[in-house]
């Protein structure tokens, strides 16, 4: 999964610039504004629970076009003193999207720099925002057979084209009670990932948005995936072409979170989150400036972002949203208990 998307010469996001009706996928960023400016709404309202901290750091992990951090920053705005105090870093692996995440933020005047990993980042209160980015992230996947849980590993088969295998050993530390063929996700990478912004909060302060596809309990199953052009293909067929992702153990990330201190809220689902943070209000606002076309485009975009259904059509119910924050910050909006 490493070697396809990250590869420097053949690797998916090297290559590619995914986004967009033309390319593989399309992201909630790309679908409407409100998307970034209501994260940003609540990213200035962390940044004012956490005692308005000086020289705060914006980091963004896996920007795609830089179009959720154009959207954050413009919203920030309102939020006085803020943007002058800002340092924002931008953690991107791919030198073709790092291309295009600077011609999209040319106009910025907040400094903006450009880093491989999160560690690169200087220390101090950190607000982080991921969208779409633990996804990426790879998984290993075990199979449960008689003698206990085995790798699945990729491989060479006799007609030498890459297969699916299972690698010799068992693993003495995943539990047994699951039946035989069952299939396991784990994303040590992740949850790494997600450690290190946990130590970071709960020593600097601050509070981190996960947004991404998954689920709240750690459960069986196989989720690996390859999309092009909008289609499912199969991800063995043309690696490096494809984007492949897999869904995202929010309980796996939300224990790695907490073993390092910080608070975790959530998982809530993107529709819940975005309504009770108020998008339908900035939604009116928007409405209320535009003609009729536009009016349209803002109902449907509202729709794709928060309505429950169909996960090809709507998010509102497969993307889920967390919040990593500091444990003496008061609560974040967006992840209040309602009754339905
Ligand atoms: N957040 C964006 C893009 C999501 S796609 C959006 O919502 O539109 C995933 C992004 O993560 C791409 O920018 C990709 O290049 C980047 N990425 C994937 N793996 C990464 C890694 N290991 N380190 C840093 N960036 C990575």
């Amino acid at each position: 999964m490493t070697l396809c998307l990250q590869h420097p010469r053949y690797g998916y996001y090297m290559t590619h610039d995914p986004f967009g009706a033309l390319g593989d996928f399309i992201t909630a960023p790309e679908i409407s504004q409100m998307f970034g400016e209501m994260i940003g709404l609540w990213l200035a309202d962390a940044w004012s629970l956490c005692g308005a901290p000086q020289q705060a750091r914006l980091v963004e992990l896996g920007p795609g076009r830089g179009t959720l951090m154009t959207d954050v920053l413009r919203a920030l705005r309102v939020a006085p003193g803020l943007s002058e105090r800002l340092a924002v870093d931008l953690v991107e692996t791919s030198p073709a999207l790092r291309q295009v995440q600077r011609e999209t933020l040319a106009g910025e005047t907040i400094p903006i720099e450009w880093r491989d990993t999160l560690a690169e980042a200087p220390r101090g209160p950190l607000f982080l925002i991921a969208n779409e980015f633990f996804d990426a992230l790879p998984v290993r996947q075990f199979v449960r057979t008689a003698p206990g849980w085995r790798e699945r590993v990729v491989g060479l088969n006799r007609e030498r084209r890459l297969a699916f295998g299972l690698a010799p050993g068992v693993e003495p530390d995943l539990p047994l009670n699951a039946p035989l063929h069952a299939m396991i996700e784990i994303s040590p990478v992740g949850q790494n990932v997600m450690a290190e912004i946990a130590q970071r909060i709960a020593s600097d302060g601050g509070a981190a948005l996960i947004i991404d596809y998954g689920y709240t309990k750690t459960t069986l199953g196989e989720s690996l995936q390859a999309v092009s052009r909008h289609a499912y293909v199969d991800p063995l067929t043309t690696p490096g072409e494809a984007d492949l992702t897999a869904h995202v153990d929010f309980a796996a990330l939300a224990r790695a979170a907490r073993a390092e201190g910080a608070k975790v809220l959530g998982p809530t689902t993107q529709g819940r989150f975005l309504t009770q943070i108020g998008i339908e209000r900035r939604a009116a606002a928007l409405r209320g400036r535009a003609n009729d076309r536009q009016k349209a485009d803002i109902d449907s975009a509202l729709h794709r972002l928060t309505g429950s259904g169909d996960p090809r059509e709507v998010m509102g119910d497969l993307f889920k949203v967390m919040a990593v924050t500091h444990p003496d910050m008061p609560d974040p909006p967006g992840f209040a208990e309602i009754e339905s």
